[in-house]
């Protein structure tokens, strides 16, 4: 029986690419629901090609122009949060692939688990800002959560019929956009230079998080929830070829790792076709060519990020949602032309020091966290 999938974000980077998977393999998948933010031309292009059901486009005020475009369609068409969390939660869906960007994926997340669907999850931010209550609530309803994210999906894949405990898990990094800049000009990149990444093509708020390391903290805290790690047991490791996706380490020495040429489809398919592989038409990585790996420390000091994350998990409570809320603001902000790169974790820290601590957050105590360090952020850069 085919899968039949609600894909929300299908209009960015990996929304697209899951698109590619679905399309490769009509024998195996269909789609119930599109989602996306604003993009309601190509919403309405995917909508049609994919012969969905439904579709929803997050910003209300293109609802007419969506409507207008799939009239003489039979595809229901809503618009607004509330009906995300309504089409993931359909009957006629089985996976829900989460690759919205920022907070705005963990009420759907929320939602699909309560909904038992299985979730194939490249939205991170739903497990930074709330990993504890997702984790929870997929332990009680008995819902899988795929990674779709590189390094995760290379975590899962090393641990795959694994028994033994873990020693611990080594989270590989590009480096990003930056890498090579030295800390003194940081302050003066320009938005086009920092969305310059050197292996991945994603998103924009995700380049803009792999440059300041922010990205590699989320991830951190990602691999915590995911793999119930404790943070001193995950390590960060720079890999600027990004070819090994991540590893993971056992108490007899052995360490597992997966290797790929840097293209997301390969987790993406991996997630929604679990236990089993795609046969596809992609560029395989030669040994040979490709001689030499390296491995090098992070530069803490340049990227205080990643230390603000693990300082986030041992603060615990609402401390993560503080950090991704300011982080939303900032990058924004500095896309915008409206801050400086160095501005963006000094954003973080300002929220963190400023916002109101909670330890045992309710959804609606991150609900308030998120508003709040966003309201934060905003005050320490002067944004109206
Ligand atoms: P993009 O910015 O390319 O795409 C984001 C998608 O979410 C778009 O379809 C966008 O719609 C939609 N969206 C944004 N806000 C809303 C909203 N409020 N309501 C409804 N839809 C919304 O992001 P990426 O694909 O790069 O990343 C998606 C997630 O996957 C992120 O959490 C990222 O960290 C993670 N990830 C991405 C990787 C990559 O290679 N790109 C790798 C690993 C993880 P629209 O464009 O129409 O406005």
């Amino acid at each position: 029986m085919k899968q039949r999938l609600s894909i929300l974000g299908s209009t960015g980077s990996i929304g697209v690419q899951t698109l590619d998977i679905v399309a490769e393999n009509p024998e195996l998948f269909e789609v119930t629901s599109l989602v996306a933010g604003r993009n309601w031309e190509l919403l309405a292009r995917q909508a049609i090609e994919f012969d969905v059901d439904s579709v929803v486009i997050g910003d209300e005020s293109k609802y007419d122009a969506l409507k207008e475009a799939l009239a003489s369609y039979p595809i229901k068409v809503y618009a607004g949060s509330d009906a995300i969390c309504q089409v993931v939660a359909s009957s006629e869906v089985d996976v829900v692939v989460n690759a919205l960007v920022g907070y705005a994926g963990l009420h759907p997340t929320i939602a699909a688990i309560e909904a038992g669907k299985k979730l194939a999850l490249a939205n991170k931010e739903s497990l930074v800002v709330g990993g504890d209550l997702v984790m929870r609530l997929a332990e009680q309803k008995r819902v899988p959560i795929l990674p779709i994210d590189s390094e995760h999906s290379a975590i899962f894949q090393s641990l795959a019929g694994e028994k033994s405990p873990v020693r611990r898990l080594i989270v590989t990094c590009s480096g990003g956009a930056l890498r090579d800049v030295p800390m003194s000009e940081l302050a003066d990149v320009t938005p086009q230079r920092a969305l310059k990444h050197p292996q991945w093509s994603m998103g924009a708020k995700i380049t803009i998080d792999s440059a300041t390391l922010v990205n590699k903290g989320f991830e951190v805290i990602e691999a915590h929830w995911l793999f119930g790690m404790p943070a001193q047991k995950i390590d960060v490791l720079i890999h600027p070829q990004s070819i090994v996706h991540s590893m993971v380490e056992f108490e007899d020495g052995a360490i597992k790792a997966q290797l790929g040429t840097p293209d997301m489809h390969m987790p993406i398919s991996y997630a929604l076709m679990f236990p089993y592989r795609a046969s596809r038409p992609q560029e395989r990585f030669d040994f040979l060519k490709n001689p030499t790996l390296t491995f090098s420390e992070p530069d803490r000091v340049k990227y205080p990020a990643l230390d603000i994350a693990y300082e986030c998990m041992r603060r615990g409570g609402n401390a993560a949602c503080v950090m991704n809320g300011s982080n939303e603001v900032a990058v924004t902000a500095f896309l915008a032309g409206k801050c400086r790169f160095t501005e963006i974790t000094a954003s973080i820290e300002y929220a963190l020091t400023k916002s109101t601590f909670v330890e045992k957050p309710t959804l609606r105590d991150y609900e308030l966290s998120n508003e709040e360090s966003r309201a934060l952020a905003a005050e320490y850069l002067k944004l109206k």
